[in-house]
């Protein structure tokens, strides 16, 4: 039995690298099949009611298995190092895409762009980004990294280093997914970030009931005396847009606001803000 167990156990091993090992080289292939998009969230500016810009979220449109989400490829991206080249192609895309929006009715727009601990230990991937903005054109405070604390496990000083430069450069940097991780509060003084992203199980805990004792409103109060802007993340109903803006919240995000989008989705949402705007003249 112990001996027939040992066999089986190693056969579902191999079952496994060998599912991963096809994943992997299907990622490749996707890469230049062009079988990767990029959708296009809105962030609300809550001062204002207008739109910040929009955060870039990959997804992979596979010929057989349909659209394939990034929770579940990102990860094999990141272990087998794919997530390199797919993570340029990102930023390129994410920057090009960024002018023809702003071109077509949001000129402020800031394009966000979700940045993999892997991509950011690399020497050059300050340059790499530098390269790619004086390509596209695009200004530098139009783009904005997210990154997240797992930067702080490995190679942070190389992280660091890179995180310095692009902010010097004028590329602006949030903390993603705030409050899920190792978060220390000493860790937001030693990044260079404008502004942080509160988590979306933060978001949707405010309620009726839970909006006296909400943890956000002591995020919010606590990140701004550090001079950090705050992002609300999987923002879903009126209640919760209304608390953010009463306790200071800058931007906000989620499904209540708007799904992420097509670009020519994005370009109906303008033709119809224009059209509403014309017509209350
Ligand atoms: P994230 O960066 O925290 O992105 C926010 C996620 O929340 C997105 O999921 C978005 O579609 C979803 N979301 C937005 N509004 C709501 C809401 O109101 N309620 C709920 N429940 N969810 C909402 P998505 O697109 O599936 O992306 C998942 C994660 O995959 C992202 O989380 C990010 O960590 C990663 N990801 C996406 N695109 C990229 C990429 O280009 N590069 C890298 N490295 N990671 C990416
Ligand atoms: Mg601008
Ligand atoms: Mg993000
Ligand atoms: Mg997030």
């Amino acid at each position: 039995l112990g001996k027939n167990h040992y066999r089986f156990y190693n056969t579902e091993m191999r079952e496994a690298l060998i599912k991963r090992s096809r994943l992997e080289e299907a990622l490749r292939k996707a890469l230049i099949h062009n079988e990767l998009i990029l959708q296009f969230q809105p962030q609300l500016d809550l001062r204002s009611g207008r739109i910040r810009g929009f955060e870039a979220l990959i997804r992979w449109v596979h010929p057989e298995m349909g659209t394939i989400s990034p929770n579940d490829f990102i990860p094999v991206a990141e272990e087998s190092g794919v997530i390199v080249p797919i993570g340029e192609w990102v930023i390129r895309t994410a920057c090009e895409r960024n002018k023809s929006i702003q071109n077509i009715g949001y000129p402020q727009s800031i394009i966000s762009v979700n940045i993999s601990a892997i991509q950011l230990q690399r020497p050059d991937f300050a340059e790499m980004v530098i390269g790619i903005l004086n390509e596209t054109q695009l200004a530098p405070h139009d783009l904005e990294l997210e990154i997240t604390e797992s930067i702080l496990m490995e190679s942070f000083q190389a992280a660091i280093g890179n995180l310095e430069t692009l902010r010097d450069y004028g590329v602006l940097i949030a903390l993603d997914d705030f409050g899920t991780g190792y978060s220390s509060l000493s860790y937001l003084k030693r990044l260079p970030i404008g502004a942080l992203k509160i988590d979306k199980s933060f978001v949707q805990d405010i309620t009726n009931e839970s909006v006296e004792d909400s943890l956000v409103e002591s995020i919010v109060s606590l990140v701004h005396r550090m001079g950090i802007q705050v992002i609300a993340e999987g923002v879903e109903s009126q209640e919760q847009l209304d608390c953010l803006r009463a306790w200071g919240c800058e931007y906000a995000q989620g499904y209540l606001i708007s799904k992420p989008l097509y670009e020519l989705e994005i370009r109906q949402m303008a033709a119809e803000e224009d059209a509403a705007r014309r017509s209350a003249m």
